[in-house]
């Protein structure tokens, strides 16, 4: 049996971002993973579908899953020849009771690494605008639990030495105590007006900063809107956190943006709302895929010398056809000397992603754009027109009269989605979704019937719909909803301009 082996490898306070890449690389090759919650979904995307999957954490209701049976699930993995990745949130070794997964691991004899982590303490702080040192302010730090009772005989923390404690004060796990430990500190002589911060859910698109005093924590009527798990820092350079706070300064930060694009297309325009700092969700309102039935489409490519001009109206189009055209054992030498049109700036990268330059690109991307500069150009020749199995006729209308010959064919599927996922659907019900890209007709058509179904009673105040062309918009209208905004220049990179401006604008 091949000798197993276990990967303690911290993930990071939250954003998928802070992972080092060693514990990507592990977790990529997990052949069972451990985990609990705490860690970011994207992460645990990273997992292996063929791996074994152990939940440890805390279930609703539940109590979280015994030290001891977590040690043993990960010594009987690994003993079993498997490579085990247990993956805790932060730094495995600051309060994630990694010590103890190792000093098990080491008494059974297997071999573990430990990959660190960004831990909560500096990382969901910097998120939230606060630094734990600064020359003028803090020269030291302290990473403290306060998961004790302060006032048991058993608490492993001397509150009465930390009220002299000259630099800052980090909190873990102390949301429950902290009007008792600010109480404490105060007793022994902390100054009042100390300046602290509770954080909750930092470096997350939903995170939370609530700054006060020490006089304001040890208040117990005092409302603080931010719950467990979060952290609690205490210390002077707090009082920075004005002109720290860089994230709250993104143009979409706090802000949530429902991607109904298929699933490749929403991936690529996710990074780019994440880093204006919004939360992403992603559910394809439409899904692309393969032809089930490629005869027709196999006649086409095979003759495909035989036209002057092939034409795409999307980058998925041009992602199926050549996927085809190489299935077929052909190359790009088949495409001759025939000229190449694209409907707009994307289908034109897909192409040259295959090392081809398209010849045509209309400067706006609507058909009815392609087909007038089209129209001048294949008098007397052969098109050749690859699209979704549905979509608008203009282009074959418009063409056929002057064309010598227009052949439209069809390279992959485009079907509706029946339901969204449950995730996605709550999100709706619960209005927690700020923004819905409409990025096609039939989208803003498939959203607005999936719409109407989860809430056909209460329409809701917060959701605002950004729509990728008049088109788009037009079809939106008709099927009852009207976009807030509409990209100026129709591709994804115009739709979150449109965004943008409109959150900076200060709407
Ligand atoms: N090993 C982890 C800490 C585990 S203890 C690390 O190094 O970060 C769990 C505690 O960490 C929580 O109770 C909370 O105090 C803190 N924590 C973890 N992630 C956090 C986050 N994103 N924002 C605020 N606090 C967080």
């Amino acid at each position: 049996m091949p000798a197993g082996q276990v990967f303690l490898v911290g993930a990071g306070p939250g954003d998928p971002g802070l992972v080092t890449r060693l514990a990507e690389q592990a977790i990529r090759g997990a052949e069972t993973a451990v985990y609990d919650h705490l860690v970011h979904p994207r992460i645990l995307g990273w997992i292996p579908a063929h791996a074994r999957r152990i939940y440890v954490g805390k279930r609703r209701g539940h109590q979280e899953m015994p030290q001891a049976e977590i040690n043993r699930i990960l010594c009987r993995e690994a003993a079993e020849g498997r490579k085990v990745v247990r993956i805790k949130g932060g730094d495995p070794y600051v309060f994630g009771r990694g010590a103890e997964e190792a000093e098990a691991l080491a008494d059974a004899g297997i071999p573990f690494r430990v990959i660190p982590g960004v831990t909560a303490g500096i990382g969901a702080l910097a998120y939230a605008g606060l630094a734990v040192t600064h020359r003028d302010f803090a020269s030291e730090v302290a990473f403290v639990t306060g998961h004790d009772d302060p006032d048991s005989p058993d608490c492993r923390i001397d509150w009465s030495w930390y009220a002299r404690f000259r630099g800052t004060i980090v909190i873990y796990m102390g949301m429950t105590r902290k009007t008792r430990i600010a109480q404490v500190l105060m007793e022994h002589g902390m100054n009042p007006a100390m300046p602290v911060a509770l954080v909750e859910r930092g470096s997350w698109p939903d995170q939370k900063v609530e700054a006060g005093t020490l006089k304001d924590l040890a208040d117990p009527d005092r409302p603080w809107p931010i719950r467990p798990p979060g952290l609690i820092m205490i210390g002077e350079t707090v009082a920075m956190r004005p002109k720290l706070d860089w994230w709250s300064q993104l143009p979409m930060s706090g802000r949530t943006v429902l991607l109904t694009r298929p699933e490749d297309d929403a991936a690529k325009s996710e990074a780019v709302f994440e880093e204006l700092g919004a939360e992403v969700l992603i559910a394809p309102a439409i899904r692309v895929g393969r032809l089930d039935e490629t005869l027709e489409l196999d006649g086409a490519l095979r003759q495909i010398a035989g036209y002057d001009w092939i034409v795409w109206t999307s980058a998925n189009g041009v992602r199926f056809f050549f996927e085809r055209l190489f299935e077929l054992g052909m190359d790009m030498r088949a495409l001759g000397d025939a000229r190449l049109a694209a409907i707009g700036p994307a289908t034109a990268r897909a192409l040259r992603d295959h090392g081809l330059n398209a010849d045509l690109v209309p400067g706006s991307y609507r058909s009815e754009d392609l087909a007038d500069a089209l129209a001048d150009r294949v008098a007397g020749k052969r098109v050749l027109l690859a699209r979704a199995d549905r979509g608008r006729n203009v282009l074959q209308d418009r063409l056929t009269p002057v064309a010598a010959n227009v052949r439209q064919v069809t390279v992959y599927t485009n079907a509706d989605i029946e339901k969204w996922p449950a995730e996605i659907e709550m999100a709706l019900r619960d209005d927690r979704v700020d923004w819905v890209t409409l990025t096609s007709s039939a989208i803003a058509r498939r959203f607005a019937a999936l719409d109407r179904s989860i809430r056909s009673d209460v329409r809701s105040k917060r959701v605002k719909y950004a729509s990728i062309s008049p088109v788009t918009s037009e079809s939106a209208r008709e099927a009852g909803i009207t976009p807030t905004v509409e990209a100026r220049e129709f591709t994804m990179a115009g739709l979150v301009q449109a965004i943008v401006d409109y959150e900076r604008a200060g709407n």
